[in-house]
């Protein structure tokens, strides 16, 4: 495993590029949009720089990490010579099977064809393409190069070898991989979802305000984020489609998004990335404001 390419480098693109490149990995990463390029390399410089000025990497390391990425907008020319690819484009089906119905064409006959989806089922990725048995989920947790867990998820036809392959590549970049089945929302969504919706149910019935809901789950159950604030930095927009296909997976009511959620993302209140959600926010500051409607 020596070369490894990233599709999408948004939130979670840029900060599985970095981790790879940081363990010495020749990374490609790939965008369809060159300014979300430019901003994933000058995010990963940042958070770099960050890891030297709390003495976790050095200079030297920042350099031969950054050096270890190349960009592209050309999918073609990014995965032709990958031995893993981890996808981390818009959380969307469609697209997904789109990237991996091309991916399966154009990636190494033996590369490792990896999604890094929040919920949409392994086995359905693998089922267009012609290698099921070399598709898995690896899905890393925001922000990647802090949070040390990687759920493996294991489609219907991921092989053993295919799986044992990734938890330990997870372990070279010093993670802590736990394997798990494909079922909606694996294990991470399954529970924290459910959890955030009845947060905002709690909310939308009046039971509880937003600061007092988050700090029952603070101070009450020893969580370091209440689960409003949770929702808003995770994105109110990536919570409901979790939540839809947690509902639909299952066809079962209790997963249904409450009504509350499903307005503001219509709304255009999709939590820390709109600037407004639960709280509001404002660039450069760190206090915690709540959202005019909840107040
Ligand atoms: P994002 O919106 O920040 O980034 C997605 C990127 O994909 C964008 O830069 C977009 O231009 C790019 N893209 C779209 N279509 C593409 C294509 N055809 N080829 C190449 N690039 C393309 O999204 P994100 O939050 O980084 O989420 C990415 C994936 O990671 C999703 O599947 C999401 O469910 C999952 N995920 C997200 C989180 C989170 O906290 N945000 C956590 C774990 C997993």
């Amino acid at each position: 495993m020596k070369q490894i390419a990233v599709i999408g480098s948004g939130t979670m693109g840029n900060g599985i590029a970095h981790v790879f490149a940081q363990y010495g990995y020749a990374v490609n990463l790939i965008d369809i949009s060159e300014d979300a390029l430019k901003k994933a390399l000058a995010t990963i410089g940042k958070n770099l720089e960050r890891q030297v000025a709390k003495q976790l990497i050095t200079e030297e390391t920042k350099t031969r990490s950054l050096a270890n990425i190349t960009t592209f907008s050309d999918f073609k020319a990014g995965v032709s010579t990958a031995d893993l690819i981890v996808e981390a484009a818009t959380e969307n089906v469609e697209l997904k099977l789109k990237i991996f119905k091309d991916l399966d064409s154009f990636a190494k006959a033996d590369a490792i064809l990896a999604s890094n989806t929040s919920s949409i089922s392994i086995t359905k990725i693998a089922s267009v393409t012609q290698r099921p048995d070399k598709v898995i989920g690896m899905h890393f947790m925001n922000p990647v190069p802090v949070m040390k867990l990687v759920e493996v998820i294991r489609g219907y036809n991921t092989s053993d070898e295919v799986t044992q392959t990734i938890m330990n590549l997870s372990r070279m970049l010093e993670k802590v991989p736990v394997e798990v089945n494909d079922y909606p929302g694996f294990v991470a969504n399954r529970i924290l979802m459910p959890m955030i919706n009845e947060a905002i149910y709690s909310l939308y019935e009046g039971v509880a305000g937003v600061q007092e809901i988050d700090t029952v789950m603070k101070l009450g159950m020893a969580h370091p984020m209440g689960p409003l604030q949770l929702a808003d930095f995770i994105g109110l927009d990536v919570c409901l489609s979790i939540l839809r296909v947690l509902h639909e997976g299952f066809g079962n009511p209790k997963y249904a998004p409450c009504p509350l959620l499903v307005n503001m993302v219509q709304a255009g209140h999709k939590g820390v990335k709109s600037a407004n959600g639960f709280y509001k926010y404002t660039a450069g500051s760190k206090d915690l404001v709540i959202a005019d409607q909840f107040q």
